[in-house]
């Protein structure tokens, strides 16, 4: 018997309760088949085991021990599965652990605590009817981990920082089995860490998030065509630029391919975080393009719950996607440049069946970098004298395997010409996002050299031993 199967019996015994998924299963197949990407589908561990709990989880590492701590057998730690970075949440051959059936959501004071099996969409339909909100992903389906370990932006993001910055505890089962607190009272020093240090520290089970009050958001989907594209990045970085620019905006632009166009098209997604009956002023530059297509014209009222669920529809399930990323200061020229080349790089692939592709632009304002300080620090190194800032996202869904090499090989090296050329104009800034990243990119060598020692600092002191290292490879490691 090799060493996993071992680990997998040793579980199936302390776990009689039909917890420990067997490759081939029905059951394993369904979670298998359940990750947002086709391609970490894929990927085949030998088991899934679902905890029920913390203590649970705790359990897990104490059994599997002698098999992991060597590194011999592998294991991924998944949330809600949603990021597309192959391998992340997802182990060939070894154990998944699927923090699935960890749920549970409790309002307290001025915050929410969340078990690591949530989706926020879930979140934002508990807080709703109390006229509060919280910083999580804009997808209700989103898993509450990716981007509460990664930084992440929300529909609040402008005002209320990133999306690990607004966590405010989190619990962790560290790699002794030890389950503790991270706040900014209590290992502060691991609170840090995770904002921003993915899953090198232990198993994130519950997350408590801020809460602010929240009425109703200004918010939708403009789109329009290609010859307007860079009027709205002149728009856009006129906006993030003014000195007195409001917090309550959250602007999306993008430019993309997809089949059922048939074309080039763009589309702006906004939101106004204040109550308001008429589309405001601030967005009227990105709403009153010219020509553009009406019928898909859906700016309106709406609560976050609407808001959520309405981009959980625009996502593409069980398809092959790829995410790639990088971050330049918001300069009209290199986004411009970004955007032409690619749409240059998009002409031999358009051809690839079920192609679905943008660029998608999200800035990250002064206003959200300045935030980080106020809620103590994270890991990121994005330091506010450089903002305001654009994420620049490649974003790619086909349909068959058959065509990952050659989509991989155009998006790959249309990032590469898209980094070139930022250098080239001096509007680099070395920051990656990891939910947003590639396998082969390095975000956490991307917050710097002193960020990255602190990193490994933290990972010495609360995993002496290296099993989130060794045995947990997929995610972005620290000792590469
Ligand atoms: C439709 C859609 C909308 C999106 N919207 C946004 C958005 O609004 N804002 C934004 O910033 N990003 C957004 N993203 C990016 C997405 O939220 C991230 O990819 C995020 O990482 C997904 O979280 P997850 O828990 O589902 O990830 P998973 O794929 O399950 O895991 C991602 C990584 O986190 C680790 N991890 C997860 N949970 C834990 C845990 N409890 N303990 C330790 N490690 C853990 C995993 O090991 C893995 O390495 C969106 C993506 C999609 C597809």
């Amino acid at each position: 018997m090799n060493s996993s199967s071992q680990a997998i019996t040793a579980l199936q015994k302390a776990f009689p309760d039909n917890q420990t998924f067997l490759r081939g299963s029905p059951e394993f197949d369904e979670l298998n088949g359940s990750y947002l990407s086709a391609i970490e589908g894929d990927i085949i561990p030998a088991a899934i085991f679902r905890p029920k709990d913390k203590h649970e989880v705790s359990k897990f590492l104490h059994i599997t021990q002698p098999y992991t701590s060597n590194g011999d057998v592998k294991f991924a730690v998944r949330g809600g599965g949603q990021q597309p970075t192959h391998a992340c949440a997802n182990i060939q051959d070894g154990i998944t652990l699927d923090l699935g059936m960890l749920t549970g959501i409790e309002i307290r004071d001025s915050s929410v605590s969340i078990a690591a099996g949530e989706r926020w969409g879930a979140v934002y339909e508990r807080l709703l009817p109390l006229g509060l909100a919280t910083s999580g992903s804009r997808s209700g389906k989103g898993g509450i981990g990716g981007l509460s370990l990664a930084g992440g932006l929300s529909f609040f993001s402008t005002r209320e920082g990133f999306i690990a910055d607004n966590v405010i505890n989190y619990e962790i089962v560290l790699a002794s089995g030890d389950i503790v607190n991270a706040n900014k009272h209590e290992n502060t020093d691991l609170l840090i860490a995770l904002r921003g240090g993915g899953n090198n520290f232990g198993v994130v089970t519950r997350y408590d998030v801020r809460t602010f009050k929240q009425g109703p958001l200004w918010g939708g989907s403009v789109y329009y065509f290609t010859p307007s594209f860079p009027s709205q990045l002149e728009a856009l970085v006129t906006e993030l630029k003014k000195p007195n620019a409001t917090a309550e905006t959250h602007l999306m632009l993008s430019i993309g391919y997809a089949a059922q166009f048939g074309q080039t098209m763009c589309q702006n997604q906004l939101y106004y975080t204040q109550e308001t009956e008429t589309n405001p002023p601030v967005l009227e530059p990105f709403t009153n393009i010219q020509p553009q297509i009406d019928a898909l014209y859906s700016m309106r009222k709406l609560n976050v719950v609407d808001a959520a669920t309405e981009q959980t529809g625009d996502a593409m399930e069980r398809q092959r996607t790829s995410y790639m990323n990088t971050v330049i200061r918001a300069d009209v020229d290199a986004l411009q440049a970004a955007a032409d080349i690619y749409t240059a790089a998009l002409e031999p692939i358009k051809t690839v069946e079920g192609l679905v592709c943008s660029l998608t632009l999200q800035p990250y304002p002064v206003s959200l970098l300045k935030k980080t300080a106020e809620a103590g620090g994270n890991s990121l190194g994005l330091d506010p004298a450089n903002g305001p800032l654009v994420s620049i996202l490649l974003l790619t869904y086909w349909k068959n395997r058959s065509d990952d090499e050659q989509v991989f090989q155009v998006m790959n090296s249309t990032l590469q010409k898209i980094k070139n050329d930022s250098r080239v104009r001096n509007q680099t800034v070395k920051y990656e996002f990891m939910s947003y990243a590639a396998s082969f990119q390095d975000p956490i060598d991307s917050y710097g050299a002193e960020n990255k020692i602190k990193l490994q600092d933290v990972s010495k002191k609360y995993d002496p031993k290296g099993l989130f290292q060794k045995a947990v490879r997929g995610g972005f490691k620290l000792f590469t």
